[in-house]
């Protein structure tokens, strides 16, 4: 046997400076986290280095490590500290079973390592501040937020959630908040559109599809962020309506997010659409300046509340953010935290002017909004093509978002109605005037005009 590695088993122990007996820490795992997850996971932890302030533990596959990662990466380490207090991270490598005796023997080499804290290992991480507490509730969000709540008292009896919104607007930060309060008793999965795709093409690339399937059907709550992500990929959407089946059939819990509604979404198998639609559909609109103040006050309140720090802004600064502001809550939080920033370091109490100053190039960012931009982005949102827009056809679908467009020319840019109606197929100023005319009217009439014209206007400021 190898002078420096004494192998038990799971345990290698090299070099004197070791202190930890991996056994009596294996027993703690198994006391801490009960024996069904220490035999399924824990068990096949393995001690490979040890260091002062950090550990090298060896794990059989990256699925592994993934799942390790994400749920149990935190109770790990402390556990570990409670041995030896100087620990302060861990550090896994893949050490595949017919390997581990040659892999361990190039263990020093150091730089095949993966860093935790910069690697992908991160994704399925649920952020804890990201919670129901912390989530702000107004009337654009009412509906969104309460069957968010009720998936979690009801599992399996609003499948699949989907939850659709724009950009910014808390989508994200419920499938957190859903993830944080079922992860206790569930086995919760919790990833970006994005991720499952870097891992599908990492299995079929290592011929390891057999563990992806496993390791993503084995969830009982599947959440899965921003699936407009998946538009146009088509293998991606075979294995993704596999494992939706897979996991619908066996009662697993699907949330799901997206910018769209289902029926919206472009390049997506119609058969993957109707799955989506067939549970509850709920979406996030943009907030009012009612819910933009009260998010405003509930972020003061948690910073001070976390640095103990006095925060100093009127009602009358509170207001004037609130109003000024965009329709993304990600960007209204960005603002406030600049303005508290440059308070702190001027140690002053902020007046509107000073925010009007501070804030200047924020709210006045010049947006170039051009008639192509809005022709593209209407006929996105209305999911047609550009030339049907553009068309002389008259049928209604077809016509309101060419209305809809000319309207928004005539409203974001400093185009001319003759001009405007040349850049619609060479098309008569006054049917641009009859346009604007007609959607001035249903957008004061109709909500569902009102509702798609705003989001649409979002939309163009947000590019
Ligand atoms: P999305 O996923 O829809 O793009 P996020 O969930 O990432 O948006 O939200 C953007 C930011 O705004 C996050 O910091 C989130 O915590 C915050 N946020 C959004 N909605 C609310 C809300 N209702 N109350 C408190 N914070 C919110
Ligand atoms: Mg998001």
């Amino acid at each position: 046997m190898d002078k420096k590695n004494i192998k038990t088993q799971n345990v290698y122990v090299s070099e004197e400076e070791n202190t930890l007996n991996w056994n009596d820490i294996q027993f703690s795992f198994k006391k801490t986290f009960g024996s069904e997850i220490y035999n399924s996971w824990l068990q096949k932890i393995s001690l490979v280095k040890e260091y002062n302030d950090y550990l090298i533990l060896g794990v059989p596959t990256r699925f592994f490590r993934d799942w390790i990662v994400s749920r149990y990466l935190d109770k790990i380490l402390e556990q570990v500290k409670s041995f030896k207090l100087s620990l302060n991270r861990i550090e896994f490598k893949i050490i595949e079973e017919n390997k581990h005796n040659q892999e361990l023997a190039s263990i020093n080499e150091l730089s095949k390592v993966t860093e935790i804290k910069d690697s992908i290992l991160n994704y399925n991480r649920l952020n804890p501040s990201l919670n129901f507490e912390s989530f702000v509730n107004g009337k654009s969000n009412d509906i969104a937020l309460s069957y968010s709540k009720k998936v979690c008292e009801h599992i399996s009896r609003y499948n699949p959630l989907y939850i659709c919104g724009g950009v910014g607007l808390g989508k994200t930060h419920l499938l957190n908040a859903i993830g944080l309060e079922l992860q206790e008793d569930n086995n919760v999965m919790f990833i970006s559109a994005e991720r499952f795709m870097y891992h599908f093409i990492k299995s079929i690339k290592k011929n390891d599809m057999v563990n992806f399937k496993d390791f993503f059907r084995k969830s009982s709550v599947f959440i899965i962020d921003d699936i407009q992500f998946m538009s146009g990929k088509e293998s991606l959407q075979e294995e993704f309506f596999h494992t939706f089946n897979s996991l619908m059939d066996k009662g697993s819990q699907i949330i799901i997010s997206s910018d769209k509604s289902p029926m919206k979404l472009e390049r997506i198998q119609e058969r993957i659409k109707s799955r989506l639609a067939g549970g509850l559909v709920v979406d996030i609109d943009v907030p009012d300046i009612d819910l933009k103040e009260k998010i405003i006050k509930k972020k003061i309140e948690e910073i001070q509340s976390q640095f103990k720090e006095n925060i100093n802004l009127s009602e009358d600064v509170i207001k004037y953010i609130a109003s000024e502001s965009k329709t993304n809550i990600r960007e209204l939080i960005g603002v406030l935290n600049r303005l508290i920033a440059f308070s702190r370091v001027h140690n002053r109490i902020l007046n509107v002017g000073d925010c009007k100053n501070i804030l200047k190039d924020v709210f006045n960012q010049i947006r170039v909004i051009t008639v192509d931009k809005i022709q593209n982005v209407v006929s996105n949102y209305f999911n047609i093509s550009l030339s049907d827009m553009l068309s002389q056809r008259r049928s209604r679908p077809l016509a309101r978002p060419r209305q809809i467009a000319m309207y928004l020319a005539k409203k974001m840019t400093t185009r001319s109605l003759p001009e405007i109606g040349r850049r619609f197929a060479n098309r008569d100023h006054t049917t641009v005037i009859h346009a604007v005319k007609t959607i001035t009217r249903l957008s004061e009439q109709d909500e569902e005009m009102k509702k798609n014209i705003a989001q649409i206007k979002s939309l163009l400021l947000e590019q």
